[in-house]
Parts: C-alpha cells; structure tokens; sequence
C-alpha cells in the first residue's frame, strides 16, 4: 500500500470494525483465550469466529497453544495466542529535549528500548535523519528485520494534522510548522509512519500494561512542556487537532507568567520544568550547588538534577518542585471535573525521580479541591512505564491500526480483511 493508503488507514476507534482486528486486540491485551471465549466477548458467531481465527492462523498471526485447564466438560477448548515474532512495531516519542525509541513484538512485548537526546534547535530535517538512522541501528543491533516490522508510531507534542502527518504549532522552532514528519520518516525508513500526541500515546500504553484499574480516566504528562489526555470508557478522545486536554495551557488562579501561547498564568509556564528550572537558576548558589546550568535543550537534564537532589533529602530543591507540583494539582482539579474522573495517571520523563513527591501533591489539592471529592477520593498514580509509557502507546497504535497487508510483500492494498501472511525469518 503507498502513503496515499495509507493516509486512509482507520484510526483505532475505526479500525474496530473488522472481525480480525477485534480478535487481535483481545488477545494482545488478554493473553490467551478460547474461540469460545472470543465469541462471548466479541459478540460474533461461533462460525464467524471460526473462520476468521482460521485465517489468522494460515497467516502465522495466531497459534494454538494448548488446551484451556480452566474448562469443565464438554469438547475439549484450545487455546488461541498471538505469534509474538510474526511482526514488530516501533514507537518514537520526540520533544525538544529527550528521545525515546521502543521496539515491541506482535503481543506488545518489549524487544528493544533506547533513551537519546531531543531535537534540541535542530530542524525537522536533521531530526528526521536522525531519528531513521537511530531506528534502523536499533533494529540491526537487536537482530529485528525491516521485513518484520509493521510500522513507526511517531509521537510528538500537539496540535497536529494526524492524517498529514505535520505539526500545526511554530513549536519548538518556526520550521517544524506544518513539515512532512511522516512522509520523511517513512520515506527514509521504508516503513508506514502515524502520527500521535504524546499524553493520548501515555494513555495508551498504560491501558495497555494493564497498569490503571478503570477505563475512564485522565493522564497528565510532563516532558518538556505539559500535556494531557483523558481515556473515556477505553477509547482516547482526541479533539479536532490532537490536542484535546491541553491543560498545559489552562490558565492558573494567580498565575501571571507569560506563556509561549500567548496566554499569561498557563500551568505550563508556571510549573512546566523550564520555570522550576528557572526558579533554582534565580538562586546562584543554589544552581551551582545542584549543578543546574540551564541551556535550553538542557531542561529536562537539569529538572532531573534537582528531583535527584530532593530525592537525596535536599530540602532547598524540594521548595521549587512542591511549588510546581501544587500548581499543577491546581490544573488537575480542573481536569477532574471537567470530566468527572476519579483517577489521573502521571506520565512522562520529568515524572521519573519527582514522581512521587508529584503525586502526593496532586493528590493532596484534588483531595481539598475537587468537585466530587466527597462522593469519593480521586486517585493519583504514577505510570507504570513512566518514562516510555508514550512510545510504547505509539508502538501499539501501529500494531493496532496498520492493516497487515500494508506490510507483507508483494500484496495490495485490498487483501481482505487487511490480512495476509507476514514472512516468517525470526519466528520462534
Ligand atoms: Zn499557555
């Protein structure tokens, strides 16, 4: 299938509707199941469910891997699994200032994972050549074959024109503005690219890893900058640009510094690392004694020196992350009642070390401030992937979008039910 096809590529929400795809996805998020069981949760025949489990299983994509010792009598039920090694799929998170690449199975097994620097002030040029050169060395380093992978799930701040594949923000720098991400990335690599928010991508991941208890909730990540994202009974909702849940940019009681958006008082410019960052450098010894120097493409570096420092019991470098991290509990309260949620899941790399002094903090004004709390306490956690929860969402959303046969060579684009056999090298 060319790019133009690809474009057409339904999103998940979409991509629901084949039989095939719904099988997948319950045996990627449950492990192993019956065909009887797949017909319960499915909804779908016994017939229906045995014909397309056949398919899957004459394309290599599933396999038979005993039988179900949790059966009682009757004819005998075997269970159905994914074949983990018949493809791969690659999730990029990329901000201005940190890098995350995931290589995962066909099953969302992690086979590779690498953290680098951010684009820093490199243009989309550079940072696309770079980030192909970084997947393809990955890739070779773990033994993974370009025939085996499925697809590139790009992950970036919003907002974004997904079925372009551009940012439609001057963010980080005017010529990332409206620049062909996918198509260059795709064109360099070989592979299909997708675009995703990075806190939608979070979200996702971590419903993935099974790591929040419910399917309706809110995600608050922090890179650089502060995003947000809200999973309604397991769907994401994206809004018109993929920037839904900004709440990077909702305006703070009291606050007044200027924010990149044009707005003053944005949670973002309040509490994002760049101001906790600043507010140690307003204090010169306190710099030097943290070691915090603060280059621009540096931030999250020297963020992550003063959530060490508080780690190590430094009282004065716990001052600017509690201040931020109340401020931000100011814009999770928001969040909590605009969508009536009861628990909000932390993501991102600035949550690595500070997470837990974050969550407390959250917590804390959710529990004092928030619409519903008497009816019951909202919850805060901190990812389970905190660090690459996104490029892991990113990954799955190639393993969970992109039809098989856009892959398998020498097939079009209209194989039925977007299935055909993967090659085989590799399995195991
Ligand atoms: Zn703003």
């Amino acid at each position: 299938m060319d790019i133009e096809g690809r474009r057409r590529v339904p999103h998940i929400e979409d991509g629901r509707v084949t039989t095939t795809g719904r099988i997948l996805d319950l045996l990627r998020t449950q492990g192993t199941l019956s065909r009887v069981e797949l017909a319960g949760r499915t909804g779908l025949t016994a017939a229906t469910i045995t014909h397309a489990v056949r398919r899957l299983i004459e394309g290599g994509l599933v396999h038979e891997v005993g039988l179900d010792p949790q059966q009682g009598r009757g004819q005998p039920r075997r269970l159905l699994e994914l074949n983990a090694a018949s493809w791969c799929a690659v999730g990029i998170q990329i901000d201005r200032t940190t890098t995350t690449i995931v290589v995962l199975d066909f099953a969302g097994g992690r086979i590779a994972h690498a953290g680098l620097r951010g684009s820093g002030g490199d243009g989309p040029d550079a940072t696309i050549a770079a980030l192909a050169d970084h997947v393809t060395d990955l890739l070779r380093r773990n033994g993974v074959p370009q025939e085996r992978v499925l697809g590139v799930g790009l992950v970036t701040h919003g907002p974004q024109d997904r079925e372009r594949g551009t940012l439609l923000t001057a963010q980080p720098e005017p010529e990332w503005l409206e620049f062909p991400l996918t198509d260059t990335l795709s064109s360099l690599l070989g592979l299909p690219v997708l675009l995703e928010n990075d806190a939608t991508a979070a979200a996702f991941g971590e419903q993935w890893a099974g790591a929040v208890p419910t399917d309706t909730f809110g995600l608050i990540y922090m890179a650089s900058g502060i995003g947000g994202g809200v999973v309604v009974d397991g769907e994401s909702y994206r809004g018109r640009a993929s920037n839904a849940v900004e709440i990077g940019h909702v305006a703070l009681n009291g606050g007044s510094a200027r924010c990149v958006c044009g707005n003053r008082g944005c949670a973002q410019a309040e509490a994002g690392p760049r101001a906790v960052v600043e507010q140690v450098l307003a204090d010169a010894p306190l710099a030097e004694r943290l070691g915090v120097n603060g280059p621009p493409d540096g931030t999250l570096a020297d963020f992550e020196r003063i959530a060490r420092a508080w780690h190590r019991g430094d009282r004065d470098a716990a001052a600017p992350l509690e201040r931020s991290a109340r401020w931000i509990g100011q814009a999770a309260v928001t969040l909590v009642n605009l969508f009536d949620l009861d628990t909000v899941v932390l993501a991102g790399p600035a949550f690595v070390t500070a997470g837990p002094l974050y969550r407390e903090r959250i917590a804390a004004e959710l529990e004092l401030r928030a619409l519903s709390r008497a009816l019951s306490r909202p919850e805060v956690r901190l990812a389970a992937n905190v660090d690459t929860a996104a490029a892991i969402g990113g990954a799955l959303h190639v393993l969970r979008t992109i039809p098989i046969g856009a892959r398998a060579p020498g097939t079009s684009s209209d194989v039925p039910n977007h299935i055909s056999a993967p090659p085989h090298e590799g399995a195991s």
